[in-house]
């Protein structure tokens, strides 16, 4: 690589060679940020005030040289890590041979992506529409389950997130924040309670219940809407922005939350549509969440972890079911975009050849385990829990209610340590902890570590055990504007 300086250009490697680091050649963060802050609209809030300038593995690295030991993973996309040799190979050999046709001619890319994820789709899931973002699909699946059914009605969850189209605005409940000020939303949605045992909708102890959350959502039939107007159940399997839930804990067996909702489903000729865009390809160590319950939706929705980070998205069905959604009834310009394609098989080809499935669960595992270790040592950590790794820490304040000032800290001090985590929650209280699924037991170590250190750092500010929360909850805090 060569760097044009006024009258010269230089060999990156000769400049390295002479001791200069390359980000003392670029602008500083704080100059980025300010024609950031000038140019982007300001709308579109974004986490850490660092500007990124590359990123390997686990780690990004900012304009000015930092290295982050990176838990986010572009919010749960860069599965197989950040920029992977194979994933980048695949993808600037596709730039050179195709890189659009849209709907004028068939091409072989999006051909071979629909196989490749109807070979790993849970059973009978055998049919694809790709588009390019989760918002846009979950719309989509709405789109199909409303034609094919011919009823217009939709059952979503509270707490769910599903994106920022104006469908998906109006099925997410993550926080009311995504939904005010677009009002008046897309009608035909109702909202039934998820099932979220530690902090149970219907006042039940969990593992002594008889999942009463579930009486709440048949009880909507005589309540609110009838059944055979009810065209989808949407729900994720395991819920990401609402907190990092995994549904109604200890209820996997035969008469499990999910088992019931399909029979629900099937009793009543409703489609089942699964939202994995955040727990899929992976993320919980087995290809989708809805394995671990043993339960089949008749539409899934796929995106962020598919492409290691470029535009893709996609709706997955049955064939015969599909084959209801005729011809010319959605589409999408640059849905299934050979690039994007090129770059979700290989993605699928690292998780399938490195037995990242296999290291998700391994590391998964170890990581809830230490995870585990702090708790016991502070009483404020109320849970750990999680698939494969999707896994969430819970706190709350000395009131027991949940404590997003304290995580607010807590993220911070990790960031202030180069650790860049998230948090998620209606009151941002938890940390969700998404690191790529190759994640080394070394780089957990070092992650842990800051987070012990970081965890007196925050609590030292919590201002003592009479420190409860004056409710000033910032009205728009980290995870609130991400998702
Ligand atoms: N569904 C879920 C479960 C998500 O987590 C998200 C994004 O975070 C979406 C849908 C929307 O995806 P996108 O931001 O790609 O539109």
């Amino acid at each position: 690589m060569t760097i044009a300086l006024p009258g010269i250009s230089v060999d990156v490697g000769l400049l390295e060679l002479w001791g200069l680091k390359m980000a003392n050649l670029s602008q500083s963060n704080a100059e980025w940020l300010e024609n950031d802050s000038r140019y982007l609209a300001p709308t579109y809030h974004r986490c850490f005030e660092i500007v990124a300038e590359r990123a390997q593995g686990a780690y990004l690295y900012d304009v000015e040289g930092n290295e982050y030991l990176d838990f986010t993973m572009g919010i749960a996309v860069n599965n197989v890590g950040h920029c992977h040799p194979a994933v980048v190979k695949a993808a600037k050999d596709q730039v050179d041979k195709l890189i659009h046709c849209s709907a004028v001619t068939r091409h072989t890319m999006n051909i071979k992506l629909a196989q490749k994820i109807a070979q790993i789709a849970p059973a009978g899931l055998d049919c694809v529409f790709l588009n390019n973002s989760g918002g846009e699909a979950v719309d989509a699946a709405i789109k199909m389950a409303r034609f094919v059914t011919g009823r217009p009605n939709v059952i979503a969850f509270t707490g769910a997130f599903h994106g920022r189209t104006l469908l998906a605005t109006a099925l997410t409940t993550a926080k009311s924040h995504y939904r005010q000020g677009y009002e008046p939303l897309p009608s035909g949605i109702f909202h039934a309670p998820y099932p979220y045992c530690l902090r149970c909708p219907v006042s039940q102890v969990p593992g002594k219940c008889n999942l009463e959350c579930f009486d709440v959502l048949e009880s909507m039939f005589n309540h609110q809407v009838k059944p055979d107007s009810v065209g989808a159940i949407l729900i994720e399997p395991m819920m990401g922005e609402g907190g990092y839930v995994v549904p109604a804990t200890g209820y996997k067996t035969e008469n499990g939350y999910m088992q019931r909702l399909r029979k629900l489903c099937d009793q009543h000729g409703i489609m089942l549509i699964f939202d994995e865009v955040q727990s899929g390809f992976g993320r919980t160590g087995k290809w989708f969440a809805s394995e671990h319950f043993g339960v089949i939706p008749d539409i899934m929705i796929v995106a962020k972890g598919i492409a290691s980070g470029f535009p893709m998205a996609g709706v997955v069905s049955r064939k015969e079911l599909m084959d209801k959604w005729t011809m010319g009834r959605h589409g999408s310009t640059y849905g299934g975009n050979p690039v994007a394609c090129a770059a979700a098989l290989a993605s699928i080809d690292v998780i399938e050849k490195e037995n990242l499935l296999e290291n998700t669960t391994k590391m998964g595992e170890y990581f809830v385990a230490r995870l585990n270790e702090l708790r016991k040592k502070y009483s404020f950590i109320n849970e750990v829990r999680g698939l494969g790794l999707m896994i969430g820490m819970e706190v709350s304040d000395p009131s027991g209610a949940p404590d997003g000032q304290f995580i607010e800290r807590l993220v911070d001090e990790c960031f202030k340590r180069k650790l860049l985590l998230l948090d998620c929650g209606i009151k941002n209280h938890i940390i969700r902890f998404i690191p790529p699924l190759n994640v080394t037991k070394s780089e957990i170590d070092k992650a842990l570590a800051i987070i012990e250190e970081a965890l007196p750092a925050a609590v030292g500010a919590r201002g003592g055990a009479g420190d409860k929360k004056t409710d000033k909850d910032k009205d728009a805090s980290v995870a609130e504007l991400v998702s």
